[in-house]
């Protein structure tokens, strides 16, 4: 085992920390507009939307801390200057919970499990904690501009939401879609394989051939790029489980992979090995 002295770890400490810092250093957040008022945050880690109403933005996602004056600044760039009120978590991973104290809302608001489980982190700043909460539907009006927030059951984690842009046809599905790329479940955080496919399906009913669909990971995209979604878990899901019907073990079947047509779905965070490995932990189907 390698001894460092105290003097070592803290010049290495030192040293990695403007690398740490440099990670976000040449972020910049874009805007893409969606429809009146409305528009499409990309940074880094999960996509951000903000609506500007008469006398507040509402932020969905707050990315990263390092990020935040960034994200306030493009804000104020985009509602001539009104501050940033109302801040919406679709569920609660870093990449979308990080930044929450750094931006400063007035309020934070998010599904029940999100505050349960961010309380649950002793390293969760107690400012970025969700301060409303709710467990099935919450409907917001605020000034002109109506929101509604929609929990999904179990699938991405336990305490995901979407949110419906009342009047504009855009939808935010946080991470209930990783655009043309392998989805991260969650296991360990309530995630569900067949419960993610089942919600996918269910906003695919929802929606017309000109919504908006933005996800929480990838391109800004429509009913056809979550139809794809969808018919790629369900064909990749039915693959494995064709492979364990005929009795290959766990490990014959992520070495045999998807095959050719699914290639491109492969990317650094969720490539095809830990795709298989978590439609292998799939729930027994109960009839
Ligand atoms: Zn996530």
């Amino acid at each position: 085992m390698l001894r460092l002295q105290p003097l070592t770890l803290l010049l290495l400490l030192f040293l990695s920390l403007p690398a740490l810092a440099n990670r976000f250093a040449n972020v910049e957040i874009n805007a893409t507009p969606l429809a009146d008022n409305l528009y499409m945050l990309t940074g880094s880690g999960g996509n951000m939307a903000a609506l500007v109403t008469d006398n507040e933005v509402i932020l969905i996602d707050a990315q990263y801390a390092e990020l935040a004056d960034k994200i306030n600044a493009k804000l104020t760039e985009l509602s001539s200057g009104k501050a940033l009120g109302t801040l919406i978590n679709t569920h609660m991973h870093g990449d979308h919970v990080n930044g929450n104290s750094a931006l400063m809302p007035k309020r934070i608001i998010a599904h029940a499990n999100v505050l349960k489980r961010l309380s649950a982190d002793a390293a969760f700043p107690r400012a970025g904690l969700p301060t409303e909460t709710f467990t099935k539907q919450l409907s917001l009006n605020m000034n002109g501009q109506q929101l509604r927030l929609e929990y999904l059951p179990p699938s991405h984690t336990d305490g995901d939401i979407i949110v419906w842009f009342e009047g504009k046809n855009v939808v935010h599905m946080g991470d209930m879609l990783f655009e043309g790329r392998f989805p991260f479940i969650d296991l360990n955080n309530g995630g569900s394989v067949r419960g993610y496919i089942a919600n996918v399906a269910y906003v695919i009913n929802q929606i017309d051939d000109k919504t908006k669909v933005v996800p929480g990971h990838g391109e800004l995209t429509d009913k056809a790029g979550l139809q794809r979604f969808h018919q790629m878990m369900l064909a990749t899901l039915a693959q494995v489980e064709q492979q364990q019907a005929k009795g290959l073990s766990n490990e014959q079947i992520v070495a045999a992979g998807l095959g050719e047509q699914w290639k491109n779905w492969h990317w650094n965070f969720i490539t095809e090995e830990r795709w298989i490995n978590t439609l292998l932990q799939a729930e027994p189907l109960t009839r």
